[in-house]
């Protein structure tokens, strides 16, 4: 499994990152997870964002889901998409209220938000607690402790990746390769956290561009013996 990322900013863009966007390749299959202001820039610096084959969205805060509003534009108004995007909707894995809410966000005014919504392009699929299968990825989601925002446990093949919504959920991670955890403020609890799940590695994300990440990095290292770096805009990982 390769992981890309398209923004690791927290909370919203910063001068250097995209806000949250992760491009994971397995098999030739490509997942984003997660596109929020400014990924869907950093998405097409990698690679055709028609040859995206689903989406996966945590939430629906605009730095998660935001850049889905531009993705519509592409999908429906390119002069020579290379397939019709009608009947090849773009799976999109998110909380059940995201029809409703890109329609709203999409929308310029109460008349247009009447006429459509965004499903001529895209076909939501509704998360729940529990497991699916996209491609050849096995997604165990879980909603984290408060609000409605979900983790989850992504493998493919032995690989595996945790990336959890705000505060480590535990058994999902337990024994990931690779711990994509949203730091912010301090790493501590990321770092105990890590440590208790029995992860291989930690990649420290969700940064905002008001905290020093040094800081969340130094907390981070203090509560986990094992690998842990900040995340990179633009940079690969190859996963297990
Ligand atoms: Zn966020």
């Amino acid at each position: 499994m390769l992981l890309t990322i398209l923004g690791c900013s927290g909370g919203l863009p910063g001068p250097d990152a995209a806000a949250s966007g992760y491009l994971l390749e397995a098999d030739g299959f490509r997942l984003v997870v997660d596109l929020g202001s400014g990924a869907l820039a950093a998405l097409q610096t990698r690679c055709d964002a028609f040859e995206v084959d689903a989406l996966l969205l945590s939430r629906l805060c605009p730095d998660h889901c935001s850049d889905l509003t531009a993705l519509t534009v592409l999908r429906r108004y390119h002069t020579h998409p290379p397939y019709d995007t009608t009947a090849r909707r773009l799976p999109v894995h998110a909380p059940g209220e995201a029809p409703d809410r890109f329609a709203r966000a999409y929308a310029e005014n109460a008349d247009e938000l009447a006429r459509t919504d965004l499903s001529d392009v895209f076909d939501f699929r509704p998360l729940d607690d529990g497991t699916i299968h996209i491609g050849p990825f096995e997604v165990v989601a879980a909603r984290a402790g408060h609000g409605r925002a979900f983790g989850f446990r992504i493998t493919a093949g032995a690989a595996s990746l945790a990336y959890p919504a705000l505060s480590p959920v535990l058994p999902l991670a337990a024994g990931v390769d690779l711990l994509l955890a949203e730091a912010g403020r301090t790493g501590c609890p990321v770092g105990s956290s890590a440590t208790a799940a029995g992860v291989r590695k930690v990649l420290l994300t969700h940064i905002e561009p008001w905290t020093d990440p040094q800081t969340v990095l130094t907390h981070a290292r203090a509560g986990f013996t094992g690998p842990v770096e900040l995340a990179r805009q633009g940079r690969s990982y190859r996963i297990g």
